[in-house]
């Protein structure tokens, strides 16, 4: 299906402000920007008929339940009557697949023009590249939208088969997440709608197609590096009633947690597919943050010494990330950091990094404090 970012929005309404609103509209959910911005999002698409049969998915053919179509005129005007009333700030369209993935990739292309040049709509728009979609069409959709997406479902062709026995892995999916990068490489963004490409993201499905954590995190260490995407989304498996999957059990979400913080790792701080371990079956411990593991495996016996660490060491340490970094920088460039009341003024915590760093040559003394004191 092509629904996405339900991973996400979960914690992001959790931190909303006005998660009372969300409440009080099923339709929208809420979306957290880059920059840290929180939006609510019409997710909707333009039919909810589909012809595949992918076997989690609660659109698949012939299950039985009343289905909805939109036209573009009408999904645009939908919209914009939501966003009227403040309650929807941005659209997340996708599709079912009727008549073919070109066929469907025009309606959400017609929508989004619709809403970029006739109704001057200027807000957020994450549109669907539909599966078997031609080159042009995503050229064209890329033009109007903030940022596309296309699920891969799975990590590698024998996994999808498992899952969506129609979808093509190459032909019609991976395919076309490398057009988006040669277009955004390509073709000069001037003339978009925002004079710049949108970013790309994909969805995995975690859990019934036997697949491992070795197999989704090689995929995603490779769509990562090569294609650039902005953020992988793993869906934890929920099991539908009247789908081929109602009795397969549901997946730990825990597993989904772990998996984003290893993408995480994987995207921002300089880790590679290599820098992970995984048990007899492939699976990363469930019990460790992927990034304390690898730091108790391999700073804890030779610690770095903060003052001198390079951007890559740093951004190895627990409670360390891009933003400290660069405050670590900026910060060495005047005095020394030796005390914790120097890496409290950068907002670290001595109980997150005290096993990993050296202070001026010396091994930070974290004392700890007891329910007594
Ligand atoms: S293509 Fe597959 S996942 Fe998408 S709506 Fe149809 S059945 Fe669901």
């Amino acid at each position: 299906m092509d629904v996405e970012e339900g991973e996400s929005l979960e914690t992001s309404i959790m931190n909303c402000p006005d998660k009372s609103s969300f409440e009080k509209h099923p339709l929208v959910t809420y979306a957290k920007m880059s920059g840290g911005k929180t939006i609510p999002l019409l997710k909707s698409m333009i039919t909810s008929v589909c012809e595949r049969n992918c076997k989690y998915c609660s659109f698949r053919s012939g299950r039985d339940f009343h289905r909805a179509t939109f036209t573009p005129d009408e999904m645009a005007s939908t919209f914009l009557d939501l966003n009227q009333k403040n309650i929807a700030k941005g659209l997340f369209l996708s599709s079912g697949i009727a008549g073919g993935g070109v066929r469907m990739q025009d309606k959400i292309i017609d929508t989004a023009e619709i809403l970029r040049t006739k109704r001057k709509f200027g807000g957020y728009l994450h549109m669907k590249i539909m599966p078997g979609a031609e080159y042009d069409q995503i050229k064209q959709l890329m033009k109007y939208a903030d940022r596309v997406s296309i699920n891969l479902e799975a990590p590698n062709p024998e996994r999808l088969n498992n899952l969506a026995p129609l979808k093509n892995f190459g032909e019609e999916l991976f395919s076309r997440l490398k057009w988006v990068e040669s277009i955004r490489k390509n073709h000069d963004p001037k003339p978009n709608w925002r004079q710049k490409w949108p970013s790309l993201t994909t969805q995995m499905v975690i859990g019934p197609s036997g697949e491992n954590d070795v197999e989704i995190l090689k995929a995603s260490d490779y769509l990562i590096q090569n294609f650039h995407l902005a953020r992988i989304y793993y869906m934890t498996f929920t099991p539908v009633l009247n789908t081929p999957l109602e009795n397969f059990p549901a997946e730990n979400p825990m597993r989904g947690h772990r998996l984003y913080q290893a993408s995480y790792l994987l995207r921002d701080y300089g880790f590679k597919f290599e820098d992970f371990a995984f048990d007899q079956n492939g699976l990363l411990d469930l019990n460790f943050d992927p990034k304390k593991f690898w730091a108790e495996n391999n700073l804890k016996g030779s610690p770095l010494e903060i003052n001198r660490a390079s951007r890559e060491e740093l951004l190895r340490i627990p409670g360390i990330g891009p933003k400290k970094v660069e405050m670590i920088a900026r910060y060495r460039k005047q005095k020394k950091i030796q005390s914790e009341s120097d890496l409290k003024f950068l907002g670290i915590s001595l109980e997150s990094v005290s096993q990993y760093i050296l202070m001026n040559g010396k091994t930070p003394i974290h004392q700890l404090k007891f329910a007594f004191e």
